[in-house]
């Protein structure tokens, strides 16, 4: 049901149905608008249950700033099935509206942000940086809201969520270079960490996707000498130079192999493999230089048959990684960020607000943006 009279008809000034909207979320306990999937091609902006706290160790975030993700468009394309309709997004950042009682790292006010998956902070996997792995680990969507939409739930808020502290937490510049913490940089970092880059590697990223810059991101940070970054698209590559690849390579096939080879005498000891379809495995190995490893982060699809293990056997190629932990990194890169040493916020090509946010599903399908940022716009004048 939609309580709110349509703000595109004209006689209702857009200002007042979203101060009505506040008014309403604050005083009374209704609905909020969210980001829901109706099958592919097909993202909508719909009222939709407001989340409340449900246990003593959770939280409910006011989203203020949050993310399309290269992995939602294969529920958008239609290549994973998910529940119609359903509730999406998994990288928020936003404002503590309230907490639950046994809540103490953040408060209400606070200004957060939280990897894409949720996890609790004590299990034996989250106390060895394998928050992925979380024995209590959620999702963001059922039944927690999905990131995408006005507010959201976060069960175990004292092992998941992120605080900014206050002298950042209301600059615009610095949350657009936090926001990638929820995922991509955490991810292309894994990347770089997994392929074992040093200070003084030479390593090669392949992807030109969020992910793979941020691989190109982190390999730089971590001190590597070389960085060679293979694509398909020239802005982007763009955007790998600037943040600081040595080297670009937008070839195909064994082109592109035999020029890395001859970039790095024989092939690089680091291998970022930020994209996860066989033939990008292939190339990994491909180029590998023998006894040297493959850091892995992109999700394994389309290896139907397998993968071949026989040129990782044949070369002492070691293949490490897998999905990121991007909790177990998000305080040393907040850190960073904080001080100006780092800034993945050029992956955000493209800046839509919640109403729009088909728009910005549409503009990542079509490979016209690398990364969507989506502001929501209630939050903003609730904070203003
Ligand atoms: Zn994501
Ligand atoms: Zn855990």
């Amino acid at each position: 049901m939609n309580y709110y009279p349509d703000e595109t008809s004209g006689w209702f000034p857009p200002m007042f149905t979203q101060i009505a909207r506040l008014f309403s979320l604050s005083i009374f306990d209704i609905n909020m608008r969210a980001a829901t999937f109706h099958g592919p091609g097909d993202i909508r902006v719909s009222d939709v249950d407001k989340p409340s706290i449900e246990d003593p160790e959770s939280a409910v975030l006011r989203v203020t700033h949050t993310a399309v993700c290269g992995s939602d468009l294969w529920f958008y394309r239609g290549e994973v099935d998910r529940d119609i309709p359903s509730r999406v997004g998994h990288e928020p950042m936003g404002i503590v509206e309230a907490v639950g009682d046994a809540v103490t790292s953040v408060s209400p006010g606070d200004r957060v942000f939280a990897p894409f998956r949720i996890s609790c902070g004590e299990c034996e996997f989250c106390r060895r940086g394998l928050h992925t792995s979380c024995v209590n680990g959620e999702s963001w969507s059922v039944p927690n809201g999905g990131a995408q939409g006005e507010m959201v739930r976060c069960p175990h808020a004292d092992g998941t969520l992120v605080r900014i502290p206050d002298r950042h937490a209301d600059d615009e510049a610095t949350l657009r270079s936090v926001l990638p913490l929820t995922d991509v940089m955490g991810t292309g970092h894994h990347a770089a960490v997994s392929a074992g880059v040093k200070p003084g590697s030479a390593c090669a990223v392949i992807g030109d996707g969020a992910v793979g810059l941020c691989g190109v991101l982190a390999a730089k940070r971590l001190g590597a000498s070389q960085i060679i970054a293979v694509g398909h698209h020239d802005n982007r590559l763009q955007i790998a130079s600037e943040f600081g690849a040595t080297e670009i390579v937008n070839e195909q096939g064994d082109t592109a192999i035999e020029t890395i080879k001859s970039l790095t005498n024989g092939g690089p000891e680091h291998v970022l493999e930020c994209v996860g379809a066989t033939s990008s495995m292939e190339t990994a190995v491909e180029i590998c230089r023998p006894g040297g490893t493959v850091g892995y982060v992109g999700v394994p699809h389309g290896l139907g048959d397998g993968l071949d293990l026989y040129p990782f056997f044949s070369d002492n190629i070691a293949i490490q990684g897998g999905v990121a932990p991007v909790r177990a990194y998000a305080d040393e890169l907040l850190a960073d960020v904080l001080q100006g040493t780092l800034d993945p916020a050029p992956v955000f090509t493209k800046t839509v607000d919640l109403d729009n946010i088909a728009e910005g599903y549409q503009a990542m399908d079509r490979r016209d943006a690398v990364k969507v940022l989506v502001t929501v716009q209630w939050a903003v004048l609730y904070i203003a």
